[in-house]
């Protein structure tokens, strides 16, 4: 990547290693930080806790610190004279799992929902870990001011696995109180050597609409169907025929994903019931693929009922929506450029594919998120390793992809990052990302 016109200036890498110039000193305390997060996770909507601790930590870096910004998130403001505003986004939340990692600072929390049940709660996506390497890189680029121009926005976003989280914080106007950012940046663990960052431009994160689809028939004797619209067996051809969508309507080079998680109809053999529902979940790189997917799905939805002659129109309704990830080209291959040249080429590496799982990151950037433009705001998203050494090695495989799917993955009981190289690269990762974009105090000249 060096060598193009998004290599960093000596300007740049100068202010970098500026910022970098503190991190080891700083690992000790983040190892801490990490390990009591970890201890204490907290489901989307409830992250009281972790919010004070971060509100602390964002304070003593040198930020303004404002807390409760779509519930429990919270802004630092770091300035530093005139120039760019880059926002970094860290998120908070836990998950509903039992933890079995084994790990000395395990969670053993459980959570107590409305209902009166206990839930056990874990850090089971590394949401502790990005919070963390947020508090990291505040600290340093705070401590680091002189080495660099404009301001830095540290976003602690809660409910991020609820997927509301982002579009809370945007609708208690996030960007209009502390300023439009040129580019929005943060990382998300994964399955991958401990340390290595895997950059992508474009599509990262799939698209995603979940569907309720309600067919009506006319019920009767199961014994005269004759005299009935039978649901059910409508359902059965929906369900069959909408294999054909990503079989025969879409460009094989692109993925995509229709499933039918639910088919509910009918109570008993002798009987034909009124009607079936489905649920079905869409996933394509982006909302136009997405789009394109709901539109195949209510066209043969609705020709389905129309062969079947059913009484009246079906019903299909998007119960869940979430925009696909889509990095901006620039703003990738300026901030892997900036990573290679002060981490080192073997520090980066190249993201294989799209995911087809969801990540609410990219509705903080979406059309109108500032409160007043149209124009998105430009997307940095990387994928930092956390798998510890011995584990990536004794996992079989020979790409990238197929090992990661024999390590203990995010969502799972027994995900446990490797916590040393993961805090140095992610908060190296996050510290020096928003050079690539903020102004050098420096005036060496480029090159
Ligand atoms: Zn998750
Ligand atoms: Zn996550």
């Amino acid at each position: 990547m060096t060598g193009d016109v998004h290599a960093p200036t000596r300007a740049r890498r100068a202010a970098a290693a500026e910022v970098l110039a503190g991190l080891e000193d700083l690992l000790g305390d983040l190892g801490a930080t990490y390990r009591d997060l970890h201890a204490h996770p907290e489901l989307s909507g409830h992250e009281r806790r972790t919010a004070e601790v971060v509100a602390d930590a964002l304070a003593a870096a040198g930020c303004e610190v404002t807390t409760g910004v779509g519930g429990h998130g919270v802004v630092g403001v770091l300035t530093s004279g005139d120039g760019p505003t880059v926002a970094l986004r860290g998120d908070m939340d836990a998950l509903p799992i039992r933890e079995a990692t084994g790990l000395p600072y395990a969670s053993a929390v459980t959570h107590r929902r409305a209902d009166g049940v206990d839930v056990p709660v874990m850090h089971a996506c590394g949401h502790d870990l990005h919070t963390t390497c947020l508090l990291g890189a505040a600290h340093l680029l705070g401590a680091a001011r002189h080495a660099w121009r404009g301001r830095v926005l540290l976003l602690a976003q809660p409910a991020e696995e609820s997927v509301s989280g982002a579009k809370a914080m945007v609708a208690d106007g996030v960007f209009r109180r502390f300023g439009r950012p040129v580019a929005i940046l943060g990382q998300h663990a994964t399955p991958a050597p401990a340390g290595l960052l895997l950059h992508r431009a474009g599509p990262l994160y799939a698209a995603n609409a979940n569907l309720e689809v309600r067919l009506h028939g006319t019920g009767g004797h199961g014994a005269r169907p004759e005299g009935t619209v039978d649901p059910l067996a409508m359902g059965a051809y929906v369900v069959t025929r909408l294999q054909g969508i990503v079989a025969r309507e879409v460009d094989p080079r692109q993925p995509a994903v229709v499933t039918v998680g639910s088919f509910h109809a009918g109570a008993r053999p002798n009987v034909i019931g009124e009607e079936a529902v489905l649920e079905i979940t869409t996933r394509a790189p982006d909302t136009s693929g997405v789009e394109a997917l709901v539109a195949a799905v209510e066209r043969v939805v609705h020709a389905e009922a129309a062969a079947a002659a059913a009484p009246r129109a079906p019903e299909v309704i998007v119960t869940e929506a979430t925009r696909g990830l889509v990095n901006d080209p620039d703003v990738v291959a300026r901030v892997r450029a900036l990573h290679a040249a002060v981490l080192g080429e073997g520090a980066v590496a190249e993201q294989p594919e799209v995911r087809t799982t969801s990540e609410d990151f990219a509705e903080l950037g979406a059309p109108g998120a500032d409160g007043g433009s149209d124009e998105p705001i430009p997307l940095g998203f990387w994928f930092l390793g956390i798998t510890p050494a011995t584990v990536w090695q004794a996992a079989g495989g020979d790409s990238l992809t197929v090992r990661a799917a024999a390590v203990p993955g995010t969502h799972t009981p027994r995900f446990a990052p490797d916590p040393e190289p993961s805090l140095r690269a992610g908060v190296a990762a996050l510290a020096t990302a928003p050079l690539a974009l903020l102004d050098p105090a420096a005036a060496a000249p480029a090159g």
